[in-house]
């Protein structure tokens, strides 16, 4: 038997409004290589500057996994060839990287948590694109310079499952810190997977094969899945030596498999030096200031649904993974919407409806506090559950937002009325006597056709506690 042993390289695109070393913008440009400066064109004698947001978001991020800062981190180069770059290297931090020994705890399904150690995390430019069309290559600069973190972590997990819930804890993460978008598709949050096996019980860790640049958390699942199968066979069947060789490898989304790329440079390929051009990033005190200013966070979130608002934590956790379903809840909960019903009408019916549209919670067509009002009438037993769901399909196809309006207009209000109740109740009950006769001498399973007969004759708009209520004391 095997283990599987993963530690993540993450790379985050900081969401600043300018460049790592530049003063150009990284907002969206219409025209090709129109974000572009002497600096980050690599032109001869341009000069860089280190961006101080990047460093304090940096910062804030290490506040956040309770890391060390490294008050005078430092830059390097890193060099290699390639279109995207024209500098010929990357400025990135080698040897004094901007924290280190970070954790992030992440939640496995048999309900336990597991903690997963941040080896370290530094700045580095990105590279810009190359785009190829036919036989034409095009270089596109708009990106190049923009700040990336990296980041590190220890090879702490041992599945695939593990490996996807440090991926989501990150991801939630940076986007509650508001340091990046984090959109996978657009590739502002990904990661290269660095994946080994080793017979159960050996200390010593097994060839790791790095698989670079996955942006979705299933075809991380996918390419461990395949690297732990191709590993383990060339184990079994006695070519592990041969076949399981440092390298980077490239995961083939439409096939599912991973692939060789090129062997794994060493350090010494990149021929690191201190960065000639930058003087250490020194944090001063008001950068210090400025990143200890946490919004709540995750796992604090967790522990305020389940201890204030009594919350199941498999929900809380559900409800803490996106930063916007988080704030629709909160603003339901802050509407009047009792906590528990919210989270029903939050992830199983809103998200169900939504789902079903492909949208999102922030495209939803029912804003937060629409929906505490839904909530709030069958709380308060205007309408039935199974009105609400009505109502809120009703609202989901149209622009009408008066709740209450729209009670009346689709005729949802529910007869909490104990006179019309009642009149119904005796009606049942004299059309019935030979069974109300067996009720009384004891046969009490009649009591469910009492109410069903009630709820019948109403067509379904009383309110089944009333009813059930009247009818005890009618037959008492
Ligand atoms: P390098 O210096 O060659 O980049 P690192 O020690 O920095 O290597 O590790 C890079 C990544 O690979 C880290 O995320 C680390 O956790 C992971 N890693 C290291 N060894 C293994 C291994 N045997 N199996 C799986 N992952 C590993
Ligand atoms: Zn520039
Ligand atoms: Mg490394």
């Amino acid at each position: 038997m095997f283990e599987t042993v993963i530690g993540l390289e993450v790379h985050v695109q900081l969401n600043t409004k300018t460049k790592l070393f530049c003063s150009c913008p990284t907002s969206f440009a219409e025209h090709q290589n129109s974000n572009t400066c002497p600096t980050c064109l690599a032109l001869p004698g341009a000069l860089p500057v280190v961006n101080k947001e990047a460093a304090i978001k940096a910062m804030r991020f290490a506040n956040a996994i309770e890391a060390q800062i490294d008050e005078a981190s430092r830059f390097d180069r890193k060099s290699y060839f390639y279109p995207d770059s024209p500098s010929a290297y990357q400025i990135t931090q080698f040897y004094a990287p901007i924290l280190r020994d970070g954790k992030v705890t992440i939640d496995l399904a048999d309900g336990t948590q597991k903690t997963i150690r941040v080896t370290e995390a530094h700045l580095e430019a990105d590279a810009g694109k190359n785009m190829h069309e036919g036989a034409v290559s095009k270089v596109d600069l708009n990106r190049a310079g923009t700040p990336l973190l990296e980041i590190v972590s220890a090879p702490d997990m041992r599945s695939a499952d593990e490996a996807v819930a440090y991926l989501k804890k990150l991801h939630a993460t940076v986007r509650y810190l508001d340091i990046s978008d984090a959109n996978m598709q657009e590739g502002s949050f990904r990661c290269d997977v660095n994946i080994s096996i080793r017979p159960k019980g050996q200390e010593a860790f097994g060839t790791r094969v790095e698989v670079k640049n996955i942006n979705s958390f299933r075809f991380v699942a996918q390419a461990i899945a395949y690297e732990v199968q191709r590993q383990t066979e060339a184990y079994e069947d006695g070519v592990y030596e041969q076949e399981v060789v440092q390298e980077t490898r490239l995961f083939d989304v439409n096939k599912g498999v991973t692939r060789s790329m090129r062997g794994k440079e060493e350090a010494a390929d990149y021929r690191y030096f201190p960065e000639p051009d930058l003087r250490p990033l020194i944090v001063t005190e008001e950068m210090k200031a400025a990143a200890r200013e946490l919004p709540e966070l995750p796992d604090q979130k967790v522990a305020r649904y389940t201890s204030e608002w009594k919350i199941k934590r498999d929900d809380a956790l559900v409800i803490v993974a996106d930063k916007n379903l988080a704030n629709y809840f909160e603003t339901l909960v802050a509407e009047g919407a009792a906590p528990k019903q919210a989270v029903t009408w939050l992830t199983s019916e809103l998200t169900g409806r939504l789902n079903k549209l492909s949208k999102s919670i922030e495209e939803s067509p029912v804003e937060a506090t629409t929906l505490a009002t839904l909530i709030k009438r069958i709380e308060e037993g205007v309408i039935s559950g199974k009105g609400g769901k009505e109502l809120l399909d009703h609202m989901m196809e149209n622009n009408e937002r008066d709740v209450d309006a729209l009670i009346e207009k689709l005729g949802l209000e529910q007869v909490s009325d104990d006179g019309a109740i009642l009149a119904m109740i005796d009606e049942i009950l004299a059309d019935n006597e030979d069974k109300v006769a067996e009720y009384k001498a004891g046969k009490e399973k009649l009591f469910g056709f009492f109410v069903g007969q009630v709820m019948k004759a109403s067509k379904g708009s009383a309110n089944p506690g009333k009813v059930n209520q009247l009818l005890k004391e009618r037959l008492s």
